[in-house]
């Protein structure tokens, strides 16, 4: 990995709430720190975008004008991002988009001009981080009550929460260090927060 060149957020769990199949904008709610990370990688001149599961289209629960909605409200929030990437379809059809393939990241390497070895994958779950590892990308794990315990485990890099995830790419390409504490990672968090991060050690 040379420069980071762009970044690729999921968008669930990641960027914003995580409500599940939600079609509704009235119902987006950006994550604490997701405003300041995409505005300090646009401030580095890094790409942005956004790679997104939306099996619920497949599933007939919401319509592909839903997600374009919920999209185009996060780019009101958040954006805007260079590039959206978003997968329609369910885990049986085979595609190639759905993560942990690699299509979305691919896809949205090709619309940027940028190697996806110069890009960097930011997800709360291991499908995210197995999407980039396969198409040759980087990933860190913001993890969120819902990721897994052994998503934690196998990931490389896992960043306490987004603004963190940014800071460490804006030094350069990995590996980065999360194992230390950093007094503005923890601003405004409770006490103990986060208990413990990078390689699992609990570091005070
Ligand atoms: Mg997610
Ligand atoms: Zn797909």
């Amino acid at each position: 990995m040379n420069r980071i060149r762009a970044v690729l957020f999921d968008r669930d769990g990641t960027l914003v709430e995580d409500v599940p199949y939600n079609g509704d904008p009235a119902r987006v709610r950006p994550v604490a720190g997701a405003r300041e990370a995409v505005r300090l990688l646009r401030n580095a001149g890094i790409g942005t975008g956004v790679v997104t599961n939306q099996s619920g289209v497949a599933r007939g629960l919401i319509g592909t004008a839903d997600v374009r909605r919920v999209d185009e409200r996060i780019d009101e929030l958040l954006g805007p991002f260079d590039v959206w990437a978003v997968c329609p379809h369910g885990p049986a059809d085979g595609c190639r988009c759905r993560k942990p393939r690699p299509g979305l990241i691919l896809w949205a390497a090709g619309r940027l001009c940028t190697a996806p070895e110069d890009i960097v994958v930011i997800g709360d779950i291991g499908a995210d981080l197995e999407a980039a590892r396969r198409a040759g990308a980087e990933g860190i794990l913001v993890p969120t009550a819902a990721t897994r315990p052994e998503e934690k485990a196998a990931a490389r890099h896992v960043a306490p929460n987004l603004p963190a995830a940014v800071r460490a790419v804006l030094t350069g390409p990995p590996p980065w260090d999360f194992t230390r504490r950093h007094d503005e990672d923890c601003a405004g968090a409770p006490a103990g927060c986060p208990p413990a991060y990078g390689t699992g050690r609990r570091v005070r």
